[in-house]
């Protein structure tokens, strides 16, 4: 099956290509606001746009007008501009709101180029890419596939990264006919049927924590600015201090990130069945105390990448009812002894005396359960 897949990777490149990727960035900007300044004054004037063949020619034209154009990626440019099209696109369609202008301002600055006669590749540790040549490469994974487009990015903490698309051939994996049921679960990340507890919130409260304290330390400096009369963009502290923050938020993010990709892939690898309770309704029965805003976050990014990677790989996921009282029941027996409070972490069945850990038994239910729907189905 040929599917789509995306890679982000840091790049450190040369003081020459950094300069490089600045002028691109731009460039794109530069093309972007200025072809929108033009749409927006047709489409006051005709109640219709531009298109994206008539200006793509204007261009043309313009890189004679500012030859300083022609340094940098000219698909990049073409992009920007099909960009446009594209969001004008969608919003003559009502799908989202008039494009706007660019800013320099922007936390995330990037530009896109396209793959065309071989103007991308990954080179050992190395990306080719147009006019940059090649960029040195953090590549904590093997890039498989056809190249379609990449995406340079620079972020407010200074760093830089580039973000590939490829389209590939993916083969079903091997059949192991084991299968496994999972609950989300509070105190831990995620618990299975086969006994064992994944466990992501040690890593995370440690760098919520720090996150916190330098993100107070932001707002103290924000206000020992004000209080000096100098305006934000200008304080060199909290500049400083704002790059930390953006940095910080960024590792959490990239660990989260590795870690439920390396555990989905190893789920998907040694299971054909996959039971998992359906989130979208849990989220809303859950106590919001104690459901942090992170761990949603994680667990949707897991199910989805669940889904994904199954169907890719040929492996099946059955999502369980709302209804099912998965913490109720005695795995053992069947016996259903009724709603229990949060704080019940481990409980013996009143009938056949088997010692429960909660979350393991609700797993192992949940297992059952969806073998037994798959099975009618
Ligand atoms: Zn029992």
């Amino acid at each position: 099956m040929l599917v789509k897949k995306a890679y982000k990777f840091c790049i450190y490149p040369s003081k020459e290509q950094e300069t490089l990727i600045a002028k691109t960035i731009g460039c794109s900007r530069f093309v972007f606001n200025r072809f929108l300044g033009q749409w927006n004054d047709t489409y006051k004037e005709t109640g219709k746009g531009l298109t994206y063949s008539s200006c793509s020619a204007e261009l043309t034209q313009l890189k004679k007008e500012f030859v300083w154009l022609k340094e940098v990626d000219s698909i990049a440019l073409q992009s920007s501009l099909k960009n446009l099209a594209d969001s004008y696109t969608r919003f003559f369609k009502k799908q989202n709101k008039a494009p706007r202008f660019k800013s320099k301002k922007n936390q995330v600055q990037s530009y896109t180029t396209k793959e065309t006669n071989s103007n991308m590749a990954i080179v050992d540790n190395k990306i080719k890419l147009p006019k940059l040549g090649l960029v040195r490469l953090a590549k904590s994974r093997e890039v498989e596939g056809r190249i379609l487009n990449a995406t340079v990015r620079r972020n407010p903490s200074g760093k830089f990264f580039v973000s590939i698309l490829v389209e590939t051939d993916v083969q079903p994996l091997k059949k192991t006919e084991s299968s496994i049921g999972i609950d989300l679960g509070i105190t831990d990340f995620a618990v299975f049927s086969d006994g064992h507890k994944m466990d992501n919130h040690t890593f995370t409260a440690k760098m919520e924590k720090k996150l916190k304290r330098e993100q107070r330390k932001l707002s103290r400096r924000a206000l020992q600015a004000k209080n000096k009369g100098i305006h934000l963009f200008d304080a060199q502290n909290y500049q400083k201090q704002k790059r930390k923050v953006a940095r910080l938020h960024e590792r959490v993010r990239n660990q989260r990130d590795d870690f439920l990709h390396k555990l989905s892939t190893d789920i998907i690898k040694n299971h054909d069945v996959i039971c998992i309770e359906d989130l979208n309704t849990k989220g809303m029965l859950r106590n919001h105390k104690l459901a942090k805003s992170i761990s949603d976050v994680s667990w949707s990014a897991f199910v989805s990448k669940l889904e994904y990677k199954a169907k890719w790989y040929g492996k099946t996921i059955v999502k369980i009812s709302r209804w099912f009282p998965s913490s109720q029941i005695c795995s053992e027996c069947g016996h259903q002894e009724g709603k229990k409070s949060l704080e019940i972490r481990d409980w013996t069945c009143p009938i056949c005396h088997k010692h429960h850990d909660r979350d393991i038994n609700a797993s192992q239910n949940i297992l059952a359960e969806g073998v037994r729907t798959l099975d009618l189905a």
